[in-house]
């Protein structure tokens, strides 16, 4: 039976927008000991500006039409943020074949033509040769019917409610806090260095974050917990492995919630902190 105190605790915690799907994890959350964070979406804001288009062999707007078109289908947020970015209608009619390939891109047949979008890793498993200048953010690479066609970069910022997360998880005593992200090592190391994170892991494929997690929780004390906070978006298998995983209910997909333990309902990660105080402090009033 859960002890009446953890109702008022669960409560509590709905009526700021954090919802709490059982007093286990309420309990589990008290003994939080590391912090994990999916970048995108959860320590950004996933909504991506373009800064940069270097076409090759094709104009710039032919090329940004081609990749916004393949890109359109996906929900991750660089695709949704290119899609926005791309001020016309996009034509359905053009585009077939539309495939994911989570950590890496997408692929799809735009008029007839065979386009992949997506990092440097996607390019060297197809076998694109590609270059790139020195640049700042996250680069989209693009080929067409098989030729390489240049890339386009494009930049997420840092929530500015992530600050405060740390801050505050850190004021409880965490001290593993750690990023895990997909993207490039010089973006999750810019942001890991500014929010002041103990650990940052980049470049890692969706298995690779599971990986991840489980050498953090073989590493960590026996009586504390891994929280795990992502968007959903590629790591729901994240999600479900960590003691306690944290969705983020407004950009998250359905599966992202399905598979949390805590949903954050506005996305702000400094509702970890909040939701761990609450824990703290609901079992000091159960015990
Ligand atoms: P994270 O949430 O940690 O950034 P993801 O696994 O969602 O990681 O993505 C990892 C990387 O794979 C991205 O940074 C990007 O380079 C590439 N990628 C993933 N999905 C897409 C997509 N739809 N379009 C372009 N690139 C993508
Ligand atoms: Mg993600």
């Amino acid at each position: 039976s859960i002890p009446l105190g953890f109702f008022g605790g669960i409560g509590g915690a709905s009526r700021l927008g954090i919802l709490i799907k059982g007093g286990n994890y309420l309990e589990a959350l008290a003994a939080a000991e590391v912090v994990v964070f999916d970048k995108t979406g959860t320590l950004t804001k996933g909504t991506f500006k373009v800064t940069e288009i270097h076409p090759v062999g094709i104009s710039d707007s032919d090329l940004f039409e081609l990749t916004a078109h393949a890109e359109s289908y996906s929900n991750h947020p660089i695709s949704q943020s290119l899609k926005n970015a791309f001020k016309s209608e996009i034509d359905n009619s053009r585009i077939k074949g539309v495939e994911e390939i989570p950590g890496y891109g997408v692929k799809a047949v735009v008029d007839e033509k065979t386009i992949y979008a997506g990092n440097s890793k996607l390019m060297d498993k197809i076998g694109a040769v590609y270059s790139q200048n020195k640049t700042v953010g996250t680069v989209v690479h693009v080929t067409i019917s098989g030729i390489y066609s240049g890339y386009i970069v494009i930049s997420d910022e840092i929530k500015e409610d992530s600050a405060s997360a740390i801050t505050r998880l850190k004021a409880f005593g965490i001290n593993k806090t750690v990023l895990l992200t997909g993207d490039a090592k010089d973006v999750g190391e810019s942001v890991g260095e500014t929010l002041g994170l103990d650990e940052v892991y980049t470049e890692l494929l969706p298995a690779d974050k599971v990986n991840k997690v489980e050498k953090l929780i073989a590493e960590k004390s026996p009586k504390g917990n891994l929280i795990f906070a992502g968007d959903g978006i590629n790591d729901a298998p994240v999600l479900s492995r960590a003691d306690v995983g944290i969705a983020m209910g407004g950009l998250g997909s359905d599966a992202a919630i399905e598979a949390a333990d805590v949903v954050i309902m506005n996305d702000e990660p400094s509702k970890i902190a909040t939701a761990i105080a609450i824990s703290k402090k609901t079992l000091r009033i159960v015990n």
